[in-house]
């Protein structure tokens, strides 16, 4: 039998992210009967407790997919076919989440930044003015591919002031950053376990208002597997409609204990000092930030500019074979241009702390001079 060497890494990317060794255990736990009370138990506990998080009175429910799974599913369960709907785009997950509505009919109409910014309440609000037709807004609260984080609350109550759905993607804010469902008047959230939540990939999470539930009910796209009322009525009886990835039902049973044992704003604090703390030190270094406005840089994720001169593929292979870290590359048009440090879930200041004194090292080696 050939043993498999495994290596302590340091991994720095925003999700998946390290997952800690009591989750690890959980999600190695034999299988049970998906059917059976044991596993109703865990279902019922999960979704319960996610509601914590999610800051609403509303069902959460756990889809067995990735995050992107959960995006469908917002679009699918809220939309019809030629619905115009303003997809609010600051990078790659924006433009993601747009093309998910196009494909399946919506009548896309962008918003988009440069990469790097942030969206502005005032275009949400101006763009909704011009065009009544418009039925619902998408938008990405944490942009991972520029750590960017919008005002979210902001957006939201410009869109209240209309009679629309704002759906979000959450995916890599929630559970770390400030989000609140209900009292921001949230119509659709959406998250993914690999983020905030320190458990594998593998689940989505997502929860409709009762506007959200409303447009349900009208809504004509096709839908089956992401079906949400489905979900809600087979998680009512403590199960789910199809087979559940069950080892990560298990890791996020024990995660959320964790997770409520540190206290909700015990977390967000821990991720706004971590984002300040990345930042400082990527900028002492002579480095440049994607995000130049401290007020919308991403408490998930710091995007940082790559040095003239140095392949990003240099930084990272070099942080990866001499220290065991591993760095996110840039996405779509940011690729070979930035590279990205993740601080979410399972992450503390030392962690930081190791992180850019090997960066710094390494930049050194690569003839980087500030
Ligand atoms: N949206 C955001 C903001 C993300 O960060 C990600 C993943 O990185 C996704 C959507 C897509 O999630 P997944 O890769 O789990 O499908």
């Amino acid at each position: 039998m050939t043993q498999q060497k495994t290596r302590t890494l340091n991994l720095r990317i925003p999700g998946p992210t390290p997952v800690p060794d009591d989750i690890l255990a959980a999600v190695g736990r034999p299988m049970v009967n998906h059917r059976g009370k044991e596993f109703a138990g865990i279902v019922q506990r999960t979704t319960d407790r996610l509601k914590d998080f999610f800051l609403t009175s509303q069902e959460v429910m756990i889809l067995s997919a990735s995050g992107t799974g959960g995006l469908e599913a917002a679009v699918v369960n809220t939309l019809s076919p030629g619905d115009s709907v303003l997809a609010v785009s600051i990078g790659s997950f924006g433009e993601r989440f747009a093309t998910i509505a196009e494909t399946y009919g919506a009548e896309v109409k962008p918003l988009s930044y440069e990469w790097g910014q942030a969206a502005n309440a005032d275009d949400v609000r101006a763009a909704l003015k011009e065009d009544a037709k418009i039925k619902a807004v998408l938008v990405t609260h944490n942009e991972t591919s520029t750590g960017v984080t919008n005002p979210l609350a902001e957006i939201a109550s410009a869109v209240r002031e209309f009679d629309k759905l704002i759906l979000v993607d959450a995916v890599s804010s929630l559970g770390a950053i400030p989000m609140e469902m209900d009292s921001w008047g949230l119509d659709c959230v959406v998250t993914g376990s690999q983020k905030g939540w320190m458990v594998p990939p593998g689940l989505a999470f997502a929860s409709l208002s009762e506007r959200g539930w409303n447009a349900y009910e009208q809504s004509k796209m096709p839908r089956f597997y992401f079906d949400l009322g489905k979900h809600r009525d087979s998680q009512a009886k403590g199960q789910t409609p199809f087979t559940p990835a069950m080892s990560i039902f298990f890791g996020l049973d024990i995660a959320l204990d964790r997770m409520a044992a540190e206290g909700l704003e015990s977390i967000f604090t821990r991720h706004k000092k971590i984002g300040a703390f990345t930042r400082a030190g990527v900028q002492r270094l002579g480095l440049e930030l994607l995000c130049q406005d401290e007020r919308f840089a991403s408490d998930t994720v710091t995007a940082v500019k790559c040095p003239e001169g140095i392949e990003v593929s240099a930084i990272r292979n070099a942080m990866e074979d001499d220290y065991n870290i591993i760095l996110a590359g840039g996405q779509g048009k940011l690729s070979g241009k930035i590279f990205r440090i993740g601080h979410l879930g399972l992450v503390q200041e030392e962690d930081i702390s190791s992180t850019l004194e090997a960066l710094g090292e390494t930049l050194g080696k690569l003839g980087f001079k500030p």
